[in-house]
């Protein structure tokens, strides 16, 4: 077996297998390593695979706006042959409810006009009328169950919500990255699955490969960490957490599946909805299912886990909680006594923006951080780590003269010095899986 490459890749969840792709095609030979036996097994197939495009940030909303395209775009975008079976998008929308708590949307309206991305602002009447099962009672701030006054409405009413109609969400996360490392076979990436990363090698002072758990190694100039939950690990290993102002940890989370209310068929005529009112996200999941998870209110804990193997991946009363938050909106809906969804870990970074950079390791990068809220960029976050590695690998300093990167679909410039490792905490962030 040849042991060498260009690039080593360590994951092959949806992220990892785009930039694989992107390199390959750009002409490296590269290796994809992961200790599981099928790509997209990691946190990628708990993903709910949400493509949204408004975000807390005007650089945000650009990425996921760009982001969409390639879903839209699919089959072309990978050129795999015609009988694949392939990862679907569906495009339902995306419905976000007006609260004080995102400044009734008036920022992402602004950013989504702003880059010509369509939207509507609807009434609270055409929010019913999307959605009949619909309460428009008020119930912020989101409560614990345990709350004496969880379920009371606080007297308002909502106002209305922005509805985004060319989101949607992508139906098998796993088997999208699955497309995607067959894609980048077709340009000759090889893939190594069972392959546990436990050492960064270096030499001359850069970096030079890894060691695998059976004690063999791996050679390459350039190594990629898209490790997902486990990336702080991988950096560690790699001695570059000190310059780093941006941390990543794994953060446990848990996604509830409910049936749709008795006549109403969300699966077909349900649409995404962000609802900070009651601290929830859904959307419809198939077998006429909803999908709820949180969008992780102040009064939640946060189940911070040490490492990203061994954590409780049963469902605890924050299944519950979830469910009944989303029954306050919709009083018809019937909470089964046996819990049903998906309990993953997000890999959470400081300001909930992910890093996409180099670090002080010369030849060793990141793509992490992503906090629940990359899924959809995956395309274009390998587009940019592909021209990242070339801009530093050909002499320049992204540090100090940081990457101007032109969306492709967009035509628009970004600064890639926006997902820096050592940038400043970006206080325009939601600081939740809002991004
Ligand atoms: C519950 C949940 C819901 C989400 N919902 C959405 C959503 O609706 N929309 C959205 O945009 N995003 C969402 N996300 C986020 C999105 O799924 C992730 O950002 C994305 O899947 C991360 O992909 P990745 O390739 O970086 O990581 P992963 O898919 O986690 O892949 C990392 C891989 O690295 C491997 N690995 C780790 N350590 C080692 C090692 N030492 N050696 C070898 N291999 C190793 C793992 O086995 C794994 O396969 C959600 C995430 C979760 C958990």
């Amino acid at each position: 077996m040849n042991n060498s490459a260009d690039v080593i890749i360590i994951g092959t969840g949806v992220i990892g297998a785009a930039i694989a792709f992107e390199m390959s095609k750009a002409g490296r030979s590269v290796l994809s390593l992961d200790r599981n036996a099928q790509a997209g097994h990691g946190s990628t197939g708990g993903s709910c695979a949400i493509i949204r495009m408004h975000y807390s940030t005007f650089d945000g909303t650009a990425f996921a706006w760009e982001g969409y395209h390639y879903w839209r775009d699919w089959a072309a975008y990978l050129g795999l042959p015609e009988d694949t079976a392939l990862a679907q998008f569906r495009q339902v929308g995306c419905m976000t409810m007006k609260t004080d708590a995102n400044g009734y949307l008036a920022k992402h309206m602004q950013y989504s006009a702003e880059l010509e991305c369509p939207f509507e602002d609807w009434s609270a009447a055409q929010v019913q009328e999307r959605l009949p099962i619909y309460s428009m009672d008020s119930f912020a701030p989101a409560r614990r169950m345990e709350d004496p006054e969880f379920g009371q409405p606080n007297g308002a009413r909502m106002g209305g919500a922005v509805f985004w109609p060319l989101a949607g969400y992508v139906t098998d996360p796993a088997l999208s990255a699955q497309n995607l490392m067959a894609a980048a076979a077709q340009h000759g990436t090889r893939v190594e699955g069972g392959a546990e990363v436990v050492e960064i090698l270096q030499s001359a002072g850069r970096v030079s490969g890894v060691r695998l758990s059976d004690g063999s190694e791996r050679h390459a100039p350039v190594v990629i960490n898209v490790a997902g939950p486990g990336s702080s690990i991988i950096n560690r290993m790699a001695g570059v957490l000190d310059d780093m102002t941006i941390q990543t940890r794994p953060l446990r989370q848990e996604v509830v599946h409910v049936p749709s209310p008795e006549g109403f068929d969300f699966e077909t005529n349900g649409t995404i909805v962000s609802d900070s009112d009651i601290a929830c996200y859904v959307r419809p999941e198939h077998g006429n299912h909803i999908l709820i998870g949180s969008e992780d209110p102040q009064c939640d804990p946060h189940h911070w886990v040490e490492d990203d193997v061994s954590y409780d991946r049963e469902f605890s009363d924050q299944w519950t909680t979830q469910a009944m938050r989303y029954a306050q909106r919709v009083p018809s809906l019937g909470i089964p006594s046996a819990t049903r969804g998906v309990v993953d870990l997000y890999d959470a970074s400081t300001d909930w923006i992910p890093i996409y950079d180099k670090s002080s390791l010369p030849g060793f990068y990141m793509a992490c951080g992503t906090s629940g809220n990359q899924y959809k960029n995956a395309p274009i976050a390998g587009k940019l780590m592909a021209a990242l590695v070339e801009y530093c690998e050909g002499g320049a300093d992204h540090d100090r003269d940081p990457m101007r990167f032109t969306l492709p679909y967009l035509g628009r410039e970004i600064d890639a010095g926006f997902y820096s490792r050592r940038r400043k905490i970006n206080d325009e962030s939601s600081f939740s899986v809002l991004g």
